[in-house]
C-alpha cells in the first residue's frame, strides 16, 4: 500500500472506511437498538419503561422516563414521571432476562450484512474493518457491539478446520447459530496455559473432555464452542488441543452466571463429552497457538470497544456541561469541569490513534503487533472506564439512575480491563517486548 494511503500515515481512516463507519452508527441507531431495548420476556421492565419513547430516541423520550417512574403508586405519595431533558443517547433497558443471548438482535446484525464482514468466508477479517465495526456499534449500541464481537470472537479459530468451517460459519453470519470461546477455567485465568479441561483418550483419533470452564460469554446458551482442553498432561501450553464442540454433544451441560457485564455468561460442565479428530481446530497440542492467535487479532478491537464506549460517554458529558445550569451558568464554565472533558477528549484520541495503528500493523503484518495490540488494548480500556466515570461524575446522581446511558456504560466497561488479558498482563507484555 502506498504510504499516503495508508491509513495511520494520514492519521485518520481511509473515505471509504470513515464512511461506512458513519453508515454503520445509523444502522445501530436505527435497527438494532430497538432490538437491543426491545423488551420480550420480562413484564416488569415493560412498566419501568413507560410510555410514549420509541425505542433508539432518548433524547425525545428521556431516558429516566423509560427507565423508571411512571405508573402510580397505590399508597403513599404519588408516583410522578421524571424526564431527562439532555439524555443524549436511548437507555439500555436489558432485553429479555439477564444471561440469555438476543437472536432477534444478532438476526438484526447479521441481516445489515456486518456479523458476515466480521466473518468474512474463509478468511480472517481485517483488523482494521473489525475495529472500524467495533468502535461504531460500541458509540451507539454495546448490545449489538458485544454480540457482534462474541460470534467473531467464538467462531474464528473454526478456520482452522476448512469443514467446521463450511459446516458452521455461514450459519454464525447469518445469526442463526451463536459461537462461543472456551478458554478460561476457574484455576487459569490469566494463566491460560495452565488449563486442566482434560481430553483423555477413549481410542485412536477420539478423545472425553472432562472438567469445567467459567466465564465464558454467550454460555451455555451457544450452539458451537471452540474449547481447549488438555490432551498431554504436564505439557503446559504446549498440551493444549483446541475443539469444536457443538452445543448437542452428550455429556456438555451449564449454567448463567449473573456478572456485572449486561452481556450473557456461563459456566461449563464436559463429562466425559465426545470429540474426535473430525472436531480438531488445527493439530493436536497446537491448540494454544489457535488461541493466542484469536486473541491478537481481537486484541486492538477491545481498544476500539472501549474508545466507542469512551466517545459516548465523552458526547454525553459535553452535551450535558453545556446544557445543565448551577450557580448561575453552565457547567462547562467551571473549569473544574471543563477540564476533565478536554482531558478525556485528549485521552480518547490518543487511544483511538493507538488502536487503529495497531490494527493498521496486525494486517500489514508488521512486526512489532504484539506491543502495539497489547498497547492499544490498555491504554483503550483504562481511558474509557476514565471517560465513563469522568462523564457519571458531571452528570451528577441523574448518571446513576437505572437505564440510563451512564449507568448502562458505567456496568458495560469494567470487565475489558480484565477479559483478553488484564491491564496488568498488557504491561507484561510491553515491558517484555522492550527487552526482545
Ligand atoms: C465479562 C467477562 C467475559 C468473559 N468472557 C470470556 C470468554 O468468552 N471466554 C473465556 O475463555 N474467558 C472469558 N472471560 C474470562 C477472562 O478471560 C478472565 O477473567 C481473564 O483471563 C483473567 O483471569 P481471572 O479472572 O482468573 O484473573 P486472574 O488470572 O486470577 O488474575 C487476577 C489479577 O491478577 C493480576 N495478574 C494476573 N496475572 C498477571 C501477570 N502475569 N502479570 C501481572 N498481573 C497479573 C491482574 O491484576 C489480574 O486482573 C471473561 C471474563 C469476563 C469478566
Amino acid at each position: 500500500m502506498d504510504s499516503s494511503e495508508h491509513p495511520v500515515a494520514r492519521f485518520g481512516l481511509d473515505p471509504a472506511r470513515a464512511a461506512w463507519a458513519e453508515e454503520v452508527r445509523a444502522i445501530a441507531r436505527e435497527r438494532l437498538r430497538p432490538l437491543a431495548t426491545e423488551m420480550f420476556d420480562d413484564p416488569g421492565a415493560k412498566a419501568r419503561a413507560g410510555t410514549g419513547a420509541s425505542p433508539g430516541t432518548g433524547a425525545e423520550g428521556g431516558a429516566e422516563a423509560r427507565a423508571g417512574a411512571g405508573t402510580g403508586g397505590s399508597g403513599g405519595l404519588a408516583v410522578t414521571s421524571t424526564m431527562a431533558p439532555s439524555a443524549p443517547s436511548a437507555p439500555s433497558v436489558p432485553a429479555r432476562a439477564p444471561g440469555r443471548v438476543n437472536r432477534a438482535l444478532l438476526a438484526g446484525l447479521a441481516d445489515a450484512g456486518l456479523i458476515a464482514r466480521a466473518l468474512p468466508a474463509g478468511r480472517p477479517p481485517s483488523a482494521l474493518d473489525l475495529c472500524v465495526l467495533r468502535e461504531s456499534l460500541a458509540r451507539e449500541c454495546t448490545e449489538a457491539e458485544t454480540a457482534l464481537a462474541l460470534q467473531g470472537l467464538g467462531a474464528h479459530p473454526l478456520l482452522h478446520a476448512p469443514a467446521i468451517a463450511a459446516r458452521w460459519l455461514p450459519e454464525v453470519a447469518a445469526g442463526r447459530a451463536v459461537a462461543a470461546f472456551a478458554l478460561s477455567e476457574e484455576a487459569a485465568g490469566s494463566d491460560a496455559g495452565a488449563l486442566r479441561l482434560a481430553a483423555e483418550p477413549d481410542g485412536p483419533g477420539r478423545w472425553r473432555l472432562t472438567g469445567e470452564k467459567c466465564w465464558i460469554s454467550n454460555a451455555p446458551e451457544a450452539d458451537v464452542y471452540t474449547v481447549f482442553a488438555r490432551t498431554r498432561p504436564g505439557a503446559g501450553a504446549r498440551g493444549v488441543t483446541a475443539f469444536a464442540v457443538p452445543a448437542d454433544r452428550p455429556g456438555l451441560s451449564g449454567e448463567p452466571l449473573d456478572m456485572l457485564s449486561p452481556h450473557p455468561i456461563g459456566r461449563l460442565d464436559f463429562d466425559g463429552v465426545p470429540v474426535g479428530t473430525d472436531d480438531l481446530l488445527g493439530e493436536e497440542a497446537h491448540g494454544f497457538r489457535v488461541a493466542m492467535g484469536t486473541l491478537d487479532l481481537f486484541r486492538p478491537s477491545v481498544g476500539a470497544f472501549a474508545v466507542g464506549m469512551a466517545q459516548a460517554a465523552l458526547d454525553a458529558a459535553v452535551a450535558h456541561a453545556g446544557e445543565r445550569t448551577a450557580f448561575g451558568g453552565p457547567l462547562k464554565d467551571l473549569q473544574a469541569v471543563s477540564h476533565p472533558l478536554a482531558e478525556t477528549a485528549t485521552r480518547v484520541e490518543a487511544a483511538r490513534l493507538l488502536v487503529y495503528a495497531a490494527a493498521a500493523a496486525y494486517d500489514a503484518g508488521a512486526p512489532d503487533v504484539t506491543a502495539r495490540a497489547a498497547m492499544a488494548k490498555l491504554y483503550a480500556t483504562e481511558t474509557a472506564q476514565f471517560a465513563v466515570d469522568t462523564a457519571v461524575q458531571i452528570h451528577g446522581a441523574r448518571a446513576l439512575r437505572r437505564g440510563h446511558l451512564l449507568e448502562h456504560l458505567y456496568r458495560e466497561v469494567r470487565a475489558p480491563r480484565i477479559y483478553e488479558g488484564a491491564s496488568e498482563v498488557q504491561r507484561t507484555i510491553i515491558a517484555r517486548e522492550l527487552y526482545r
